[in-house]
């Protein structure tokens, strides 16, 4: 089912970085990437989950990542809120070095409302959902009663799974616009 043009979709982004650089820390990368988030007038009603640390896929001798989920609504369609998220990353000056490496920031896109979508360049929901923690973990902090398509979010055993998986100190912030 397609959005009505103009219509504002809840949105689920999942944040990560565990890399710092000359633009910030790995914390700083994140608050920085939901100050810019709302910039965009296509998108309003920023919140955020608090910080988490996560040990991390793939190669283990990185940092651990610093995690967050954000939430929003949008007009954007699915490809253009991905366009977003890519220049999130740019804004962090993103390099990759290896397959599940170190990074700046990533930000993926976790759920569209309630649609799929499957293009070359763009799955939602995003395949690791299940899987993860520290993506199934913010997500329910910041979202109780979240509907996954069909599931509510506290069927998915990993959205109450520690393993590897610290709060941080953050203070949970929350951006919501005033609109
Ligand atoms: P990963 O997030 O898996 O570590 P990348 O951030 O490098 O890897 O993303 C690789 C590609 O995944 C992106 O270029 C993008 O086109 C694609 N992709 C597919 N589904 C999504 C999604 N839901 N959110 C973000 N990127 C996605
Ligand atoms: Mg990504």
């Amino acid at each position: 089912m397609n959005a009505e043009a103009g219509s504002w979709i809840k949105c689920y982004l999942g944040l990560g970085s565990n890399l710092a650089n000359d633009l910030g820390s790995p914390t700083e990368h994140l608050q920085q990437a939901l100050s810019a988030l709302r910039q965009y007038k296509q998108i309003r009603k920023v919140e955020v989950s608090s910080f988490y640390s996560s040990a991390p896929m793939g190669p283990q001798d990185q940092a651990d990542f610093v995690n967050a989920v954000a939430g929003l609504e949008t007009t954007l369609a699915p490809l253009e809120l991905l366009d977003v998220c890519q220049q999130l990353e740019q804004g962090a000056k993103r390099a990759r070095l290896r397959h599940w490496g170190e990074r700046s920031l990533d930000v993926d896109i976790l759920l569209y409302g309630q649609q799929q979508v499957s293009e070359p360049s763009l799955i939602v929901p995003h395949v690791g959902l299940s899987e993860r923690n520290f993506v199934l973990v913010p997500l329910r902090e910041l979202a109780p009663e979240l509907m996954i398509l069909q599931q509510s979010i506290s069927d998915y055993p990993l959205s109450v799974d520690w393993t590897a998986l610290q709060r941080l100190d953050e203070p949970k912030l929350r951006l919501d616009d005033s609109e």
